[in-house]
Protein backbone atom coordinates (compact mmCIF):
# COMPACT_ATOMS: atom_id res chain seq x y z
CA UNK A 1 0.00 0.00 0.00
CA UNK A 2 1.52 3.30 -1.01
CA UNK A 3 -0.47 6.19 0.97
CA UNK A 4 0.63 9.82 1.14
CA UNK A 5 2.45 10.75 4.25
CA UNK A 6 0.76 13.46 6.77
CA UNK A 7 1.87 14.52 10.21
CA UNK A 8 0.95 17.60 12.85
CA UNK A 9 2.68 18.28 15.72
CA UNK A 10 1.78 20.38 18.82
CA UNK A 11 3.51 22.83 21.51
CA UNK A 12 1.30 22.67 24.11
CA UNK A 13 -2.20 24.16 25.00
CA UNK A 14 -1.72 27.19 27.59
CA UNK A 15 -3.09 30.79 28.64
CA UNK A 16 -1.95 33.83 27.49
CA UNK A 17 0.63 35.29 29.65
CA UNK A 18 1.97 39.43 28.73
CA UNK A 19 4.75 38.59 26.65
CA UNK A 20 3.31 35.46 24.74
CA UNK A 21 3.43 37.04 21.57
CA UNK A 22 7.37 36.77 20.97
CA UNK A 23 7.34 33.62 22.82
CA UNK A 24 4.32 32.40 20.28
CA UNK A 25 5.91 33.32 17.07
CA UNK A 26 9.14 31.58 18.42
CA UNK A 27 6.89 28.48 19.29
CA UNK A 28 5.32 28.32 16.28
CA UNK A 29 9.17 28.50 14.55
CA UNK A 30 9.61 25.85 16.57
CA UNK A 31 6.89 23.70 15.73
CA UNK A 32 7.32 24.21 11.93
CA UNK A 33 10.71 22.88 12.23
CA UNK A 34 9.71 20.20 14.20
CA UNK A 35 7.12 19.48 12.17
CA UNK A 36 9.24 19.13 8.68
CA UNK A 37 12.11 17.46 10.61
CA UNK A 38 9.52 14.94 11.00
CA UNK A 39 7.68 15.13 7.76
CA UNK A 40 11.21 14.31 5.85
CA UNK A 41 11.77 11.10 7.84
CA UNK A 42 7.94 10.19 6.12
CA UNK A 43 8.74 11.90 2.87
CA UNK A 44 12.27 9.46 2.76
CA UNK A 45 9.74 6.05 3.30
CA UNK A 46 10.37 5.85 7.07
CA UNK A 47 8.18 5.24 9.33
CA UNK A 48 5.33 6.68 11.31
CA UNK A 49 7.14 6.34 14.73
CA UNK A 50 10.17 7.26 13.47
CA UNK A 51 8.72 10.19 12.19
CA UNK A 52 6.91 11.01 15.79
CA UNK A 53 10.15 10.68 17.84
CA UNK A 54 12.32 12.44 15.80
CA UNK A 55 9.52 15.57 15.72
CA UNK A 56 9.17 14.73 19.58
CA UNK A 57 12.73 14.74 20.44
CA UNK A 58 13.85 18.13 18.41
CA UNK A 59 10.60 19.62 20.62
CA UNK A 60 12.53 18.67 23.85
CA UNK A 61 15.64 19.77 22.49
CA UNK A 62 14.34 23.12 22.36
CA UNK A 63 14.28 24.77 25.77
CA UNK A 64 11.21 27.33 24.60
CA UNK A 65 9.02 24.09 25.66
CA UNK A 66 8.09 22.14 28.76
CA UNK A 67 9.24 18.77 27.46
CA UNK A 68 13.26 17.57 28.33
CA UNK A 69 15.46 20.74 28.58
CA UNK A 70 13.25 23.65 29.44
CA UNK A 71 10.58 21.38 31.61
CA UNK A 72 8.60 23.19 34.07
CA UNK A 73 9.58 22.31 37.85
CA UNK A 74 7.68 20.99 40.51
CA UNK A 75 7.25 22.25 44.21
CA UNK A 76 10.58 21.24 45.56
CA UNK A 77 11.93 22.82 41.80
CA UNK A 78 13.28 19.96 40.48
CA UNK A 79 12.51 18.59 37.11
CA UNK A 80 10.24 15.09 36.56
CA UNK A 81 9.53 14.15 33.06
CA UNK A 82 6.95 11.88 31.25
CA UNK A 83 6.68 10.70 28.00
CA UNK A 84 4.80 8.06 25.74
CA UNK A 85 4.49 6.63 22.44
CA UNK A 86 2.31 4.03 20.62
CA UNK A 87 2.39 2.49 16.96
CA UNK A 88 -0.85 1.90 15.26
CA UNK A 89 0.53 -1.76 15.43
CA UNK A 90 -0.12 -2.05 19.03
CA UNK A 91 3.15 -1.40 20.23
CA UNK A 92 3.82 1.26 22.70
CA UNK A 93 6.15 2.58 25.84
CA UNK A 94 5.91 4.70 28.41
CA UNK A 95 8.02 6.68 31.20
CA UNK A 96 7.12 8.70 34.30
CA UNK A 97 9.13 10.79 36.93
CA UNK A 98 11.78 10.93 35.09
CA UNK A 99 14.83 13.27 36.02
CA UNK A 100 18.06 12.50 34.51
CA UNK A 101 17.22 11.25 30.34
CA UNK A 102 17.80 14.53 28.30
CA UNK A 103 15.61 13.07 25.51
CA UNK A 104 12.60 10.95 27.68
CA UNK A 105 10.89 9.51 23.87
CA UNK A 106 13.67 8.12 23.45
CA UNK A 107 13.67 6.12 26.85
CA UNK A 108 9.83 5.38 25.90
CA UNK A 109 10.73 4.04 22.92
CA UNK A 110 13.31 1.90 24.64
CA UNK A 111 10.87 0.62 27.40
CA UNK A 112 8.75 -0.62 23.50
CA UNK A 113 11.71 -2.41 21.89
CA UNK A 114 13.64 -3.73 24.82
CA UNK A 115 11.70 -4.55 27.85
CA UNK A 116 8.23 -6.89 27.84
CA UNK A 117 7.05 -4.06 29.76
CA UNK A 118 5.09 -0.80 28.69
CA UNK A 119 5.49 1.68 31.98
CA UNK A 120 8.67 2.22 33.46
CA UNK A 121 8.89 5.24 36.20
CA UNK A 122 11.15 6.92 38.37
CA UNK A 123 14.52 5.00 39.41
CA UNK A 124 13.42 2.16 37.56
CA UNK A 125 13.21 4.10 34.28
CA UNK A 126 16.47 6.17 35.44
CA UNK A 127 18.31 2.89 35.65
CA UNK A 128 16.64 1.74 32.50
CA UNK A 129 18.49 3.94 30.62
CA UNK A 130 21.82 3.61 31.82
CA UNK A 131 21.30 0.03 30.71
CA UNK A 132 21.13 1.46 27.71
CA UNK A 133 23.63 3.46 27.30
CA UNK A 134 21.86 6.31 27.77
CA UNK A 135 23.44 9.44 29.15
CA UNK A 136 23.12 10.13 32.94
CA UNK A 137 22.15 13.87 33.20
CA UNK A 138 23.67 15.90 36.78
CA UNK A 139 20.51 17.31 39.05
CA UNK A 140 19.54 20.46 37.23
CA UNK A 141 20.52 19.31 34.10
CA UNK A 142 17.66 20.45 32.18
CA UNK A 143 16.34 23.51 34.21
CA UNK A 144 16.41 26.55 32.39
CA UNK A 145 17.19 29.91 33.67
CA UNK A 146 13.83 31.30 32.74
CA UNK A 147 12.14 28.60 34.23
CA UNK A 148 13.93 29.01 37.06
CA UNK A 149 12.40 32.05 37.55
CA UNK A 150 8.74 31.51 35.98
CA UNK A 151 8.95 28.46 39.08
CA UNK A 152 10.62 31.26 41.82
CA UNK A 153 7.51 33.32 40.94
CA UNK A 154 4.78 30.59 41.06
CA UNK A 155 6.65 30.10 44.63
CA UNK A 156 6.39 33.53 45.70
CA UNK A 157 2.69 34.03 44.51
CA UNK A 158 2.05 30.83 45.41
CA UNK A 159 0.12 30.05 42.62
CA UNK A 160 0.48 28.01 39.53
CA UNK A 161 -0.83 28.92 36.09
CA UNK A 162 -0.35 26.31 33.40
CA UNK A 163 3.22 26.80 32.01
CA UNK A 164 1.92 25.03 28.74
CA UNK A 165 4.84 23.58 26.41
CA UNK A 166 3.61 20.03 26.40
CA UNK A 167 4.48 18.57 22.85
CA UNK A 168 3.38 15.55 20.81
CA UNK A 169 2.93 14.55 17.11
CA UNK A 170 0.69 12.02 15.49
CA UNK A 171 2.09 10.71 11.67
CA UNK A 172 0.83 8.48 8.98
CA UNK A 173 3.41 6.99 6.93
CA UNK A 174 3.23 5.94 3.14
CA UNK A 175 2.67 2.08 4.35
CA UNK A 176 -0.68 3.71 5.94
CA UNK A 177 0.69 3.36 9.84
CA UNK A 178 -0.19 6.21 12.23
CA UNK A 179 1.81 6.66 15.05
CA UNK A 180 1.47 8.81 18.37
CA UNK A 181 4.27 10.57 20.52
CA UNK A 182 4.08 12.74 23.78
CA UNK A 183 6.47 14.78 26.44
CA UNK A 184 5.87 16.78 29.34
CA UNK A 185 7.57 18.25 32.34
CA UNK A 186 4.12 18.43 33.59
CA UNK A 187 2.35 20.83 35.38
CA UNK A 188 4.11 23.69 37.30
CA UNK A 189 4.37 23.26 41.02
CA UNK A 190 2.93 19.91 40.91
CA UNK A 191 4.10 17.13 43.60
CA UNK A 192 7.23 15.09 43.29
CA UNK A 193 5.58 11.46 41.91
CA UNK A 194 2.78 13.42 40.44
CA UNK A 195 2.72 11.64 36.71
CA UNK A 196 0.11 13.09 34.57
CA UNK A 197 -2.02 12.16 30.98
CA UNK A 198 0.99 12.27 28.99
CA UNK A 199 3.07 9.43 30.04
CA UNK A 200 0.15 7.05 30.06
CA UNK A 201 -1.20 4.96 27.20
CA UNK A 202 -5.06 5.86 25.75
CA UNK A 203 -4.98 9.05 27.73
CA UNK A 204 -2.20 11.43 26.63
CA UNK A 205 -1.38 9.49 23.60
CA UNK A 206 -3.10 6.60 21.63
CA UNK A 207 -2.30 4.79 17.75
CA UNK A 208 -4.39 2.27 16.24
CA UNK A 209 -3.47 1.45 12.46
CA UNK A 210 -7.38 0.93 11.81
CA UNK A 211 -8.66 4.13 13.20
CA UNK A 212 -6.16 7.09 13.74
CA UNK A 213 -3.68 8.32 16.34
CA UNK A 214 -3.77 11.18 18.84
CA UNK A 215 -1.71 13.15 21.21
CA UNK A 216 -3.41 15.56 24.12
CA UNK A 217 -1.92 18.41 26.32
CA UNK A 218 -3.88 20.56 28.71
CA UNK A 219 -5.31 19.46 32.57
CA UNK A 220 -3.76 16.17 33.05
CA UNK A 221 -5.84 14.66 35.67
CA UNK A 222 -9.19 15.67 33.50
CA UNK A 223 -7.23 14.43 30.73
CA UNK A 224 -7.01 10.69 32.72
CA UNK A 225 -10.57 10.80 33.88
CA UNK A 226 -11.67 11.26 30.24
CA UNK A 227 -9.74 8.49 28.79
CA UNK A 228 -8.69 10.83 26.32
CA UNK A 229 -6.73 9.94 23.25
CA UNK A 230 -8.17 6.68 23.36
CA UNK A 231 -11.63 8.33 22.80
CA UNK A 232 -10.23 10.38 20.21
CA UNK A 233 -9.69 7.41 18.21
CA UNK A 234 -12.61 5.68 19.11
CA UNK A 235 -14.52 8.82 17.08
CA UNK A 236 -12.20 8.73 14.31
CA UNK A 237 -13.13 4.90 14.23
CA UNK A 238 -16.66 5.79 14.14
CA UNK A 239 -16.69 8.20 11.05
CA UNK A 240 -16.07 11.35 12.81
CA UNK A 241 -13.10 13.76 11.16
CA UNK A 242 -10.11 14.33 13.38
CA UNK A 243 -11.31 18.15 14.15
CA UNK A 244 -15.00 16.82 15.10
CA UNK A 245 -12.77 13.82 16.79
CA UNK A 246 -11.01 16.62 19.09
CA UNK A 247 -14.34 18.25 19.75
CA UNK A 248 -15.86 15.22 20.96
CA UNK A 249 -12.79 14.88 23.27
CA UNK A 250 -12.85 18.43 24.62
CA UNK A 251 -16.06 18.46 25.66
CA UNK A 252 -15.44 15.28 27.65
CA UNK A 253 -12.51 16.83 29.31
CA UNK A 254 -14.89 19.65 30.54
CA UNK A 255 -16.96 17.22 32.10
CA UNK A 256 -14.62 17.05 34.54
CA UNK A 257 -13.44 20.25 35.05
CA UNK A 258 -10.64 20.69 32.75
CA UNK A 259 -9.24 21.87 29.03
CA UNK A 260 -6.67 21.69 27.14
CA UNK A 261 -5.97 20.65 23.16
CA UNK A 262 -4.81 17.52 21.17
CA UNK A 263 -4.02 16.96 17.63
CA UNK A 264 -5.15 14.32 15.56
CA UNK A 265 -4.91 12.12 12.55
CA UNK A 266 -7.39 9.10 11.34
CA UNK A 267 -6.40 6.55 8.96
CA UNK A 268 -7.11 8.43 5.96
CA UNK A 269 -4.43 10.33 6.72
CA UNK A 270 -6.38 13.74 7.25
CA UNK A 271 -5.20 15.73 10.53
CA UNK A 272 -7.18 17.97 12.45
CA UNK A 273 -6.76 19.39 15.95
CA UNK A 274 -8.60 21.18 18.73
CA UNK A 275 -8.01 23.33 21.85
CA UNK A 276 -10.13 25.22 24.38
CA UNK A 277 -7.69 27.35 26.14
CA UNK A 278 -6.10 30.46 24.76
CA UNK A 279 -3.45 28.76 22.82
CA UNK A 280 -1.85 25.69 21.51
CA UNK A 281 1.09 26.38 19.26
CA UNK A 282 0.75 23.75 16.32
CA UNK A 283 2.12 23.08 12.77
CA UNK A 284 0.92 20.29 10.44
CA UNK A 285 1.85 18.60 6.85
CA UNK A 286 -1.15 17.25 5.08
CA UNK A 287 -1.16 14.74 2.73
CA UNK A 288 -1.13 16.97 -0.13
CA UNK A 289 2.11 18.45 1.57
CA UNK A 290 0.60 21.94 1.96
CA UNK A 291 2.20 23.86 5.18
CA UNK A 292 0.12 25.05 8.01
CA UNK A 293 0.68 26.59 11.34
CA UNK A 294 -1.09 28.59 14.38
CA UNK A 295 -0.61 29.84 17.97
CA UNK A 296 -4.21 31.59 18.95
CA UNK A 297 -7.61 30.34 18.05
CA UNK A 298 -8.10 30.95 14.23
N1 LIG B 1 -0.90 17.38 30.21
C1 LIG B 1 0.29 17.75 30.93
C2 LIG B 1 0.24 17.17 32.31
O1 LIG B 1 -0.82 17.16 32.90
C3 LIG B 1 0.49 19.24 31.03
C4 LIG B 1 0.22 20.06 29.77
O2 LIG B 1 -0.06 19.49 28.72
O3 LIG B 1 0.36 21.28 29.85
O4 LIG B 1 1.25 16.77 32.82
Amino acid sequence: MTARPSLIVHGGAGELSEGDDPEGVRQLAGCSTAARAGFEVLRRGGGALDAAVVAVRCLEDDPLFNAGTGSTLTVDGEVECDASLMSGDGRAGAVGCVRTVRNPIELARRVMERTPHVFLVAGGAEEFAVECGIEKLPPGALVTAAMREKWRMAVAQRSASRSGGTVGCVARDAGGQVAAATSTGGMLLKRRGRVGDSAVIGVGTYADDLAGAASCTGAGEAFIKALAAKSAVEAMRSGAAPDEAAQRVLALVRRFGGDGGLICVDAAGRVGFGFDTARMARAWIDADELEGSGFKAA
